[in-house]
């Protein structure tokens, strides 16, 4: 039976800790969001970031922008947080609607001011082992190995998904953790035979369950980044949870896991950045 990580209660305490911080700051930290179109998905996570804002003691600006929007009117206001002093830090929520140019808006944003890091200066930076803030949900996750005291050196560490957001960066951060990792994604031949041989397994996919009970090594630890709806409207991960829980050492669960920890890393990056500034 696996150890449960509690990504829900670690991200509370996290946040907390950043409040007081924020509490002592002059001006308190700022963050603006940047909205694209209406997916309900992305209102949603816009929320809980505004929300996490709030118990921080952040400030936080929303950019709310029709799904007809250009590349040109998105990146126009992106130039305009990147010149307002009062702003610290910058999020776009993704997915962008479609014909938006993922890339050019991405790079418009300051990378100083990057609250996601996803600027290729800042993932160059990261490719360098260059120590600071990194991408949020890939960050979360090295905080809750830690936290629960797996250390990825030495170890075999299997990523499944080299997506920009998650998949890449978490590879780049096990490898500066000296685990020895390996990136499987949808052309993997034998994608099993890799996980099989994880003692730390990320599953990044976007894969309802993808990964079962007889693809897991006993007792690795395995993290379940994940976040697919079922047909019932049930929120599920990556990791098929009742085959994986009696052989996996410990185990992130969908929702309580990758996801709080994605936003309390979102607020120390925000703080993080704001202290630069100052
Ligand atoms: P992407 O769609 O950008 O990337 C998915 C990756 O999975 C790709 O590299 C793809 O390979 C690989 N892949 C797809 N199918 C298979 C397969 N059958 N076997 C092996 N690899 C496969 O997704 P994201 O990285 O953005 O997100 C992944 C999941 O994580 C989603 O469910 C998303 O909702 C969730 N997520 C959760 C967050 C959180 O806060 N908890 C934050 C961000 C994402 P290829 O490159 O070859 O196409």
């Amino acid at each position: 039976m696996a150890i449960l990580i509690d990504g829900k209660a670690l991200a509370a305490k996290i946040r907390g800790q950043i409040a007081e911080t924020a509490a002592a700051m002059e001006t308190p930290p700022c963050l603006a969001v940047v909205l694209v179109g209406d997916d309900p998905a992305s209102k949603i996570y816009v929320r809980n970031k505004k929300r996490a804002c709030e118990d921080c003691g952040f400030r936080s600006v929303s950019r709310e922008m029709p799904a007809s929007s250009t590349t040109e009117e998105v990146v126009s206001e992106i130039r305009a947080l990147n010149g307002d002093p009062a702003v610290d830090a910058i999020l776009v929520q993704l997915p962008l609607p479609e014909g938006i140019d993922r890339r050019a808006v991405i790079e418009a944003i300051d990378p100083e001011k990057d609250a996601d890091m996803l600027h290729p200066v800042n993932l160059g930076r990261l490719a360098s082992g260059v120590k600071g803030p990194a991408p949020c949900t890939p960050a979360g996750i090295l905080r809750m190995l830690e936290e629960y005291g797996i250390d990825p050196a030495g170890k075999n560490c299997v990523v499944v998904g080299r997506s920009e957001l998650v998949g890449r960066p978490a590879a780049l951060l096990l490898t500066g953790k000296n685990g020895t990792v390996t990136l499987c994604h949808s052309r993997t031949r034998d994608l099993a035979a890799e996980t099989r041989r994880a003692d730390i397994l990320v599953a990044a996919v976007g894969v309802p369950r993808l990964i079962r009970g007889d693809m897991v090594k006993p007792g690795a630890a395995v993290i379940d980044v994940g976040i697919n709806r079922t047909e019932d409207g049930k929120l599920c991960g990556d990791v098929d949870f009742e085959s994986v829980e009696p052989v996996a050492g410990h185990l992130t669960p969908v929702p309580g896991g990758c996801g709080p920890m994605t936003i309390a890393m979102l607020m120390a990056n925000t703080l993080e950045l704001a202290r630069r500034r100052r």
